[in-house]
């Protein structure tokens, strides 16, 4: 099993690896940078070859880079679309840099220009990011469908994707707090729910599973995590991700409202039930 949680780099690479240890986990979702600023550290050789050897040592499996919330890709301001584009330009060879394996964004929100005019502004963006001579994967992540925000249904992550230039270099991030407030059914339905992603975009695309609960209902279309099992989700139901066969070999991450401590609890529960 791939666990880990989403964790601050604050202290730098080499001891964020060290927490992930420490936490039990063997994997871990990172930042690409400051999520609610646009900064960066650049990291030494030596932070580098320390994080890759922590990472060696201990079988870590494969790792996932969040780019910040601040950006939108889907905008048609200028400032915002070209901060977007950089923000995923220059994070997209960072993160290669540092043999991430995934890097995970939010495709956007429309704010007022529609779906369809959105999603050719994502595509726009992503192709002037990705040269397609990249080994890393961009992911795109499904989301809730929060005011004007992109990627709630299937289909619009489909549209994104097949109108790239290097759809290749391209996967999906479900969230299970996302879908669910989004209206899928995974707790009554994860089968069917699954089958419709298979037949949208199909399963070998899925890469990553954020495994959240979700403190606002069904179809709620908000996006509020909950602790595994405090929320709408359940336990037995986000186990039941967590076993299912079409599932099981993919990386988790859990985006829960947790402590360090509180995080550790929550695999080593995780790890004993499934
Ligand atoms: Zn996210």
């Amino acid at each position: 099993m791939i666990i880990g949680t989403h964790m601050s780099i604050a202290k730098g690479l080499v001891k964020t690896a060290e927490n992930v240890v420490r936490m039990e986990a063997n994997t871990m979702q990172i930042f690409s940078r400051n999520p609610r600023g646009s900064n960066y550290k650049v990291y030494t050789k030596q932070e580098i070859e320390g994080f890759q050897r922590i990472r060696r040592d201990h079988g870590f499996g494969v790792l996932l880079a969040h780019a910040p919330y601040t950006m939108n890709l889907a905008s048609d301001q200028e400032r915002v679309y070209e901060f977007a584009c950089t923000v995923l330009r220059e994070d997209v060879a960072r993160m290669e840099e540092l043999e991430i394996e995934n890097l995970v964004f939010h495709p956007g929100s429309h704010t007022g220009i529609g779906i369809e005019k959105g999603i050719e502004n994502i595509v726009r963006g992503l192709d002037q990011a990705v040269t397609g001579k990249e080994k890393i994967t961009v992911l795109l992540e499904t989301m809730t469908g929060k005011g004007t925000e992109i990627g709630a249904k299937f289909e619009h992550l489909k549209m994104i994707r097949d109108a790239a230039g290097h759809p290749e270099r391209i996967g999906i991030c479900l969230d299970t707090c996302h879908v669910f407030a989004a209206g899928y059914d995974i707790v009554h339905d994860l089968d069917g729910v699954l089958e419709e992603f298979d037949q949208v975009l199909g399963l070998k695309l899925l890469r990553a599973i954020h495994l959240n609960d979700s403190m606002m209902p069904f179809g709620s279309h908000k996006d509020r995590h909950a602790a595994v099992g405090e929320g709408e989700i359940g336990l037995e139901a986000l186990l039941a991700v967590m076993r299912h066969p079409l599932l099981k070999g993919l990386p988790f991450y859990l985006e829960t409202p947790l402590d360090d401590e509180g995080h550790k609890e929550e695999i080593r529960m995780l790890k004993e039930k499934v």
